[in-house]
Formats: structure tokens, sequence, C-alpha cells
């Protein structure tokens, strides 16, 4: 781990407090009237812990950028409350609350060297040198840039603009980080490390952070906890691997990464195991959550995710009979998809295909069998 970034930025955020809580309360924002009335924020209700890094996640349009700039008192909302700590700031001005900004664009000052732009916002406070000079350092080096102060924005790469735009918002010492989409203008590998980075940053310096993206990946690598939004609302809010694992429903499953969506009606419901069945055959579930949906009335829909599904020798213990249908071969993985009687086609993960590891070598049209562990399969409302 690089010393530069644990330990000043440490120093840079010794912030008195541990960070700032936020508790938004029943929230709502209503663009425009009449006939052309949108909601994009729809009695919206959630804790962000102290020290947090939290994130809001969606698809375009489902109100987050709305919400994070509620936030930061750049909308007033139509209703409800933001209390930062208890306080309620709903409708203070921006300046009143001391939340730092980063945007997808950077928006440097071009004509502004890069600890000139940093400064910018001690300027606008008037801290005075040499603590001024002192702090633009500390940010920079908390985002590794100090050997490029003196440079244009226009000389540097989009990761390295991007992460001037996290200093200059560091170094005012924000109550609350704010960032909507921030790696968005960045390819992929840059993406990659600075996400890295961006959490250790925000870890280390124990501020509250409130951060925005439509890239799941991105916030289940990144986020101690996440909400997923759909229209202005909240479907399910919990760490990556609640979410990952035990989805409430049916669009929380498909956000959050591939799934095979199976409908497949209860035989047996025990206290633990419970049989299911399909036009194929019957197979055994152990779910971990969203228990209260079974029964036995009705079919229940179920999730289980490609890489719980293994491809195994036709007849096999335990499996369902299937065809094969394709594979598309990836390098470090090859996805299978299999015709199985009385569901759509399933898609399978192989990790490290081909190797002699692998339980079958199938092509497609061949027989095969589809199996699982009982505890991957996650019964989803609709
Ligand atoms: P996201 O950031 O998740 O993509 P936004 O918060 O930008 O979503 O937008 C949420 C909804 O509110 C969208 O339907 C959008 O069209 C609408 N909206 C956002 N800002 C305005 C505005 N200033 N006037 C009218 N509608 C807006
Ligand atoms: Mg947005």
């Amino acid at each position: 781990m690089p010393e530069s970034i644990t330990t000043r930025a440490g120093s840079l955020l010794s912030l008195p407090t541990m960070g700032t809580r936020i508790t938004i309360n029943n929230l709502v924002k209503v663009f425009g009237s009449g006939a052309n009335a949108a909601t994009a924020c729809d009695h919206l209700s959630l804790t962000i812990e102290p020290g947090e890094l939290f994130f809001l996640l969606g698809p375009s349009g489902c109100g987050k950028t709305t919400l994070l700039r509620m936030i930061a008192g750049f909308i007033d909302p139509t209703s409800g409350r933001i209390d930062f700590d208890g306080k309620d700031v709903t409708h203070d001005a921006p300046n009143k609350r001391n939340t730092g900004m980063v945007f997808q664009s950077y928006a440097l000052w071009p004509h502004m060297s890069v600890a000139q732009n940093v400064a910018f916002g001690l300027n606008v406070r008037k801290v005075p040198n040499p603590e001024k000079d002192q702090r633009v350092l500390d940010a920079l080096a908390a985002v590794q840039m100090e050997q490029y102060a003196a440079r244009k924005p226009n000389q540097l790469s989009g990761g390295q603009q991007q992460r001037v735009a996290l200093a200059r918002a560091l170094v005012i010492k924000p109550a609350v980080l704010l960032l909507d989409e921030p790696l968005s203008n960045l390819d992929a590998k840059l993406r990659n490390d600075l996400r890295l980075q961006i959490r250790r940053i925000c870890k280390d310096s124990g501020i509250t952070t409130v951060y925005v993206t439509h890239d799941q990946k991105e916030a289940l690598s990144m986020a101690d906890r996440v909400a997923l939004l759909k229209n202005g609302h909240i479907e399910q809010i919990g760490t990556p691997r609640e979410l990952y694992r035990s989805p409430k429903n049916r669009f929380v499953a498909e956000f959050l990464g591939e799934t095979n969506l199976i409908e497949a009606k209860a035989t047996e419901i025990g206290t633990d195991r419970v049989q299911f069945e399909i036009e194929a055959g019957r197979f055994d579930a152990e779910p971990e959550s969203n228990q209260d949906i079974l029964t036995n009335s009705e079919h229940t829909l179920l999730s289980v995710r490609p890489e719980a599904i293994q491809l195994c020798k036709p007849g096999a213990e335990g499996s369902l009979p299937g065809s094969l249908l394709e594979t598309t071969y990836l390098g470090e993985t090859a996805q299978h998809l299999v015709e199985v009687k009385g569901c759509p086609p399933i898609k399978v993960a192989e990790m490290n295909p081909y190797s002699a590891g692998s339980a079958v070598h199938p092509e497609p049209g061949d027989a095969v069998g589809v199996r699982f562990m009982p505890t991957d399969v996650v019964p989803v409302h609709r």
C-alpha cells in the first residue's frame, strides 16, 4: 500500500469528529407541475452512518443525482427533511453545509495550475498562508498528485484530472463528500485503479461519503452499503454481499449482475429444506433469505446466479438434465447456455474452462446435467 495515501490522507483529514451522520426522512422532489410533474424522489428515507462510504446505485433517471444535489443543497426538496448530525439542513444554502462535490466532468479551471485549482476553495474561505499551501500539498499528496502541482489541467490524463478534482473537494475538509459518477469518463483500467484509491482515501479520512453510480461493479467493489434506487424510491438497501446474495426482488437480482430466473413449484416445504419441481425434474433449496415468499399454492420465482451452477455429466447425482445450446469462451470464464425443460435457457459461468478440472467438455447439442448448491437458490418477489 503506498505510504502517501494512508498516512497523508489521515493527517490531511484528521477531522475533529468521526464524520457526519446524514438522516433523510420522507424526502420528496417533484419537478414541474400538473400534467408535466415528474417525481424524481418519492418519499425516500435512509440513514448514512458517520464515516460510511455509501452508494446510490440505479439505472439512468432513477433520481440519484437529484438526491445527491438535495444533500448538497443545490436542489430544494418539495417536502421531507435532511439532517446532518441531528441538525435540520433541509433548506440551508450549499455553503452552509460544508459539502465537497466531485462530478463526472472534472470541471477544473483550465487557466489555473493544479495547485491553484486545489487552492480555490481555500481562497474563497480566506485561509491564510502558510496553512493554505500546506493543505494544498497534503490534498495533492493524498491523491498522489504532488509532483504535478505546477501543471495545467490540459497537461494531465483524465484519471489525473479526476484525482485533482477529488483533492479540490477534500482540501476544504468537508463534513460530507459527494461524488456523482466520478469515474464514468475514464477507461476501464483506470476506473479499476481509481476505485481502490478512492475507497482508501475515504476510509482513511473517516469522511462520510455519498457516491452515485449506475455501475453495479463499482458499487459492489467499493461500498460499505448500497441503496439500489428505481423511480425515485429505494428497492433495497444493504451491504454489497447482502444485495448480491439476497436480492429481495427480481429487479435487484437482475440489476446486480447476471442471474437465472426460474419459475418452480414447491412440492415440499420443510423448516430448512424446500423441494422444488420444474418440468425437467426436482431439486432442493435451502434459501438463506426471503423464506416468507414460499407457498405451495402457486409457483415461486427463484434466482440462481450463473457462477453458482456447474455443468456435469448427464444423470449425475442431484443434477437436472439439459442439453448445451452454445458456449462463449472468454478466457478466464466460459459462458454456457443450457436448455433445461420448464425454464428459460440456463446461463452457466465456468471459471478456468477447458482445464483438467472441468467435469465435462460438451459441444453444442450434447446432453449435460446442471446442478447447484441448495443454499444458492434465492426466492425473489416478482
Ligand atoms: P439519475 O441521476 O439517476 O440519472 P436524475 O436525478 O438526474 O436521475 O433524474 C431523475 C428524474 O428527474 C428524471 O426523470 C429526470 O428527467 C428528472 N429531472 C431531473 N432534473 C430535472 C429538472 N431540473 N427538471 C425536470 N425534471 C428533472
Ligand atoms: Mg445522474
